[in-house]
């Protein structure tokens, strides 16, 4: 199954919506695989933003990622990736659809609460990059039949 990687940054911590986004992955049925609270380091952190390192804004992102910790987790479904980000909504959250996750509760630049991969490749790679492979989990859930079709869940 397709995997994406969520991270709940410190302005969800500090808002405590941390609940609240969580409650709309689980209720789209999404699994949750893993889960941790961190603090990025500068390595990581250059690692994961490594396309926006070169641009202007990039310190204050850098200082606000690193100024409180962050929730960080793996996710599971069927083509989860591109669903996550429709979730999620567009990165400025001042111009996000109302109904998504920054649209509705985001309103400053780099103040938009949640990181989630843009390809099924960087799910794979943002994954492997913040969990080994021990502390990721695989299990049923009863209501898989009511959120996927059979095709789907093969
Ligand atoms: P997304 O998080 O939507 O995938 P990007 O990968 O392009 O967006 O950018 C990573 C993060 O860098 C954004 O989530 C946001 O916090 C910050 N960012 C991107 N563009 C800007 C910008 N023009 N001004 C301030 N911060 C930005």
């Amino acid at each position: 199954m397709e995997k994406t990687l969520i991270i709940l940054k410190p302005d969800a911590i500090q808002r405590t919506l941390v609940g609240e986004i969580i409650k709309r992955l689980e209720r789209k049925g999404l699994k949750l695989i893993g889960i941790k609270m961190s603090r990025l380091d500068d390595t990581v952190l250059r690692a994961h933003y490594a396309h926006i390192v070169d641009k202007p804004f990039y310190k204050d992102i850098e200082s606000f990622m690193q100024s409180a910790p962050v929730v960080i987790m793996a996710w599971e479904g069927y083509e989860c990736v591109d669903s996550v980000r429709l979730l999620v909504g567009s990165t400025n959250p001042r111009i996000a659809d109302a109904g998504t996750i920054r649209g509705d509760l985001a309103s400053g630049n780099g103040r938009n609460l949640i990181h989630a991969s843009d390809s099924k490749e960087n799910g794979q790679t943002e994954v492997n990059r913040f969990f080994e492979p021990k502390d990721l989990f695989s299990y049923d859930r009863n209501d898989t039949p009511d959120v996927y079709s059979p095709e789907e869940r093969k």
